[in-house]
């Protein structure tokens, strides 16, 4: 599978219980998979992003935004607004003390707007 010029292995593994990175309940049924592309930066990246390793994923849910949401939250990432949780997550580093990772669908052109998951 190819999107927008990036190679996203996938995975297949139906025949294992697989758990759901929100809640850590079993999914049942097809897991709600999402990928985490490479980390954007508004300016220049801070020395903090080219250290911090970013697990691309992909991540498993239930079928709800919900458990995506927690997910986030349990991690301290931040959700664009004008966003929605898609198969494929850009991250944005947002500079503050400490850094924070955004998570945007990349699919708006105006500014984002970075709320808690
Ligand atoms: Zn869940
Ligand atoms: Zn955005």
């Amino acid at each position: 599978m190819e999107i927008m010029g990036l190679r996203i292995p996938t995975i297949i593994s139906d025949n294992v219980a697989v758990r759901c990175d929100g809640c850590l309940g079993i999914i049942e049924g097809t897991p709600w998979r999402i990928s985490i592309l490479d980390t954007v930066a508004i300016e220049k990246p801070p020395s903090w992003a080219e250290s911090a390793a970013i697990n691309p994923g992909p991540f498993q849910f239930h079928a709800d935004p919900a458990h995506v949401r927690a997910w986030m939250a349990g991690r301290g990432h931040l959700l664009c607004r004008r966003s929605q949780i898609r198969e494929l997550m850009r991250p944005v580093v947002i500079p503050g003390e400490p850094p924070r990772l955004g998570l945007c669908d990349g699919l708006h052109r105006d500014d984002h707007e970075f709320v808690p998951a």
